[in-house]
C-alpha cells in the first residue's frame, strides 16, 4: 500500500466533517475559517518513543496520547477545538498499528469534535508531532500570567495516577488491562470542558504535564508571584493509594508527570461562580493552596510544617 492510500484509508477517511474545513486532507495545505469574533489558539506537541512513552505502548494508546496532550494545552487556555494535524514518522508501515493508532486518535478526535485537517506521513524512527486549532471569544483565553496574591490555587481531578501506572508498566509486573493507574497513563482525559467552563473565572491556569510543582512553578514565574501549597490536601485517588503508601502518593502527586489535569487559580470574589459551575466542570476540583506575593513554592503539611521539595519535572535538556 503506497503512502497516499494509506493516508486515504487510514486517516482522511475517518476524519469529522465541520463546515469551518473549507478545503481539508488531499491539498497542499489546509483552508480553515475562523469563527467572527473568536481569536485562534495554536499548540503542538510531539511524542518520541521512549522519551515520552515505552516504544511498545499499545498503539492505541499512543494515538489517543498523541492528541490528548495537545488538546490538554488548548485547555490550559480555555479554548474549545476544533482541527487538527498530524506529522507521523513510523520505522514501517505495520497496518495493524496504524489502524490501532487511528482508532486511538480518532476515537478521542470524535468526542470533541475535532477534523484532522492534514499532516505528513514518513519512514524513521517512530515519532509523532500533532498541531491542535481551537477558538476561544476575543480576549477570554486563559495564560499562566494573571494570578495575584489570594487568589486561591485549585487542581482538577486527581494527581499522581499516571506517574505510578508508567511505573508499573516500566516495571513489567503483569499489568492488569483494568488497572486504573495504567490507564490514566495510557488514556489521559484532557480537561476541556473545565478549561471552557473556567473562562471568566480562573486569574491564570497552566496544564500539569511535567509533574504538579514544575507546572504550578511556571504559572507563578509568569504571573510574578509564589503559591503556599497545602501538599495533603492534593488530591488522590483510590487506585494510587493501593500502589503507593500515602507519603509515596503525595510525593508523585507533587512531582510525577504526565496527568494532563489543570492547575489553575481563582480570586477569592470569583469563588462562588466557580461553585456555581461545578456541573460544566466535567470533573472535581480541589482547593490546595493559596497565591502569595512572596516568589516562592512553599510546601507544607497539614502541621504548617515545610514539605521537602526534591523533584521538580521532566528536563529534556
Ligand atoms: P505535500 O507533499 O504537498 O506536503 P503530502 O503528499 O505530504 O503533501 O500529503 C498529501 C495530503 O495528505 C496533504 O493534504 C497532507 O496534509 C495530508 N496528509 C499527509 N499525511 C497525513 C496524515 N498522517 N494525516 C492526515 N493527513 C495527512
Ligand atoms: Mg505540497
Amino acid at each position: 500500500m503506497d503512502e497516499f492510500e494509506l493516508i486515504r484509508r487510514y486517516f482522511a477517511s475517518q476524519s469529522m466533517r465541520r463546515d469551518d474545513v473549507r478545503l481539508g486532507i488531499g491539498d497542499d495545505a489546509a483552508i480553515l475559517q475562523v469563527p467572527a469574533g473568536q481569536e485562534l489558539v495554536a499548540s503542538v506537541d510531539s511524542l518520541l518513543a521512549d522519551v515520552h512513552f515505552p516504544t511498545d505502548l499499545p498503539a492505541q494508546a499512543i494515538g489517543h496520547r498523541a492528541l490528548a496532550v495537545n488538546l490538554s494545552d488548548l485547555a490550559a487556555m480555555g479554548a474549545e477545538p476544533a482541527w487538527a494535524l498530524l506529522a507521523l514518522s513510523l520505522p514501517q508501515a505495520d497496518l495493524d498499528w496504524i489502524q490501532e493508532f487511528a482508532h486511538g486518535f480518532f476515537a478521542l478526535a470524535a468526542r470533541y469534535h475535532i477534523a484532522l485537517v492534514g499532516g505528513n506521513l514518513a519512514r524513521g524512527p517512530l515519532n509523532i508531532a500533532v498541531t491542535v486549532h481551537g477558538f476561544v471569544p476575543t480576549g477570554q483565553a486563559l495564560a499562566r500570567k494573571g494570578a495575584r496574591a489570594g487568589d486561591q490555587v485549585f487542581v482538577s481531578g486527581w494527581l499522581g495516577d499516571a506517574a505510578a501506572g508508567l511505573r508499573h508498566l516500566q516495571a513489567h509486573t503483569p499489568v492488569t488491562a483494568t488497572d486504573s493507574c495504567v490507564q490514566r497513563f495510557c488514556f489521559p482525559e484532557p480537561r476541556i470542558h473545565a478549561g471552557l467552563a473556567l473562562r471568566g473565572i480562573a486569574s491564570a491556569a497552566v496544564d500539569v504535564s511535567d509533574g504538579l510543582a514544575a507546572d504550578l512553578g511556571h504559572l507563578l514565574e509568569a504571573s510574578g508571584v509564589g503559591a503556599q501549597l497545602e501538599v495533603e490536601q492534593l488530591p488522590l485517588s483510590a487506585s494510587l493509594l493501593q500502589h503507593a503508601t500515602r507519603e509515596q502518593a503525595l510525593s508523585m502527586a507533587l512531582s510525577g508527570g504526565d496527568d494532563y489535569e489543570l492547575c489553575f487559580s481563582v480570586p477569592r470574589e470569583r469563588m462562588i461562580l466557580l461553585e456555581s459551575r461545578q456541573h460544566e466542570l466535567g470533573c472535581p476540583v480541589t482547593r490546595i493552596g493559596e497565591i502569595t506575593a512572596a516568589k516562592t513554592l512553599q510546601c507544607l503539611r497539614n502541621d504548617r510544617t515545610e514539605w521537602p521539595l526534591r523533584v521538580t519535572g521532566y528536563q529534556h535538556f
